[in-house]
């Protein structure tokens, strides 16, 4: 691999939990400003995989290189976080009894580049980067409403934009479109689309319709490996891929 374009590069990862090998020789490549989906069955590993990345489980055995040379397993959760990597689970974790804005504005301030100009023009390029958020992720109009009064669709909107805030150079999105309806859906993959034109993104999701809509390159994952990889069609029309879904 050219490590000058690779965000993210597990190489050989394993980690067991009782004996039990939750991922086994995992290698997976993602490039800088890819978006790929994580597919694959219950179990199969997809929730580890992220906890490894973000430092929440040491791996056994492995390395985990990220933007290049940085190996994330000799890091912990909070310098991984510092480093570049964002990561929103599957609920949203707004704080419903602030505004939206007041929401960015909280994760704005924990950001690096924020605190780099603290002592210049802090204020306006935080509203300014506040704006171009809140465009983003199409909630401008919502901008002083209690997030609390947010559809669940749009709740998972602004903790996108929450991380954006944070300005990470690799974003990981476990199950956005959970609960939402079709147009709620629709929206989320334009908005993940629009994200990757300037971020590395890796998304977990069960949903198929919403995949095919991300249109990216698809790894499924099985028994803590990589199963398949290639487009949607490629890896759905994979004979092993067929089986393991079928044969649960
Ligand atoms: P997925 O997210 O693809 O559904 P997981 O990564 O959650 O899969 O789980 C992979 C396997 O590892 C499962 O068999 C699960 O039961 C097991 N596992 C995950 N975390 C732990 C843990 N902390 N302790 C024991 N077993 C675990």
């Amino acid at each position: 691999t050219n490590r000058a374009d690779t965000i993210l590069y597990l190489d050989g990862v394993s980690v067991a939990f009782d004996g039990f090998k939750a991922i086994n020789n995992l290698s997976l490549v993602l490039k800088k400003g890819e978006m790929r989906a994580i597919i694959g069955p219950n179990g199969a590993g997809k929730t580890t995989m992220m906890d490894i990345v973000t430092g929440k489980t040491r791996p056994d055995d492995g390395s985990v290189y990220f933007d290049g040379t940085v190996d994330l397993t000799t890091h912990d959760e909070a310098e991984i976080a510092i480093l570049g990597i964002g990561r929103k689970f599957q609920k949203p974790t707004v704080f419903e009894s602030l505004t939206v804005e007041d929401n960015l504005a909280l994760a704005l301030s924990g950001s690096r580049r924020v605190f780099d100009k603290l002592f210049r023009k802090a204020g306006t390029e935080k509203d300014r980067r506040i704006r171009e958020i809140l465009e983003t992720i199409r909630l401008t109009h919502r901008r002083d409403w209690l997030a609390a009064r947010l559809s669940h669709g749009q709740k998972q909107w602004l903790e996108i934009g929450m991380l954006l805030g944070q300005d990470p150079k690799l974003l990981l999105v476990d199950e956005p479109v959970a609960g939402m309806t079709d147009a709620e859906t629709e929206e989320t993959a334009r908005l993940l689309r629009e994200i990757s034109a300037s971020h590395s993104v890796i998304v977990v999701e069960h949903d198929m319709h919403f995949v095919r809509e991300l249109g990216v390159k698809v790894t499924c994952l099985h028994e803590g490996s990589v199963l398949s990889e290639g487009s949607l069609d490629h890896v759905s029309s994979d004979p092993r891929v067929v089986e393991v879904y079928l044969g649960r």
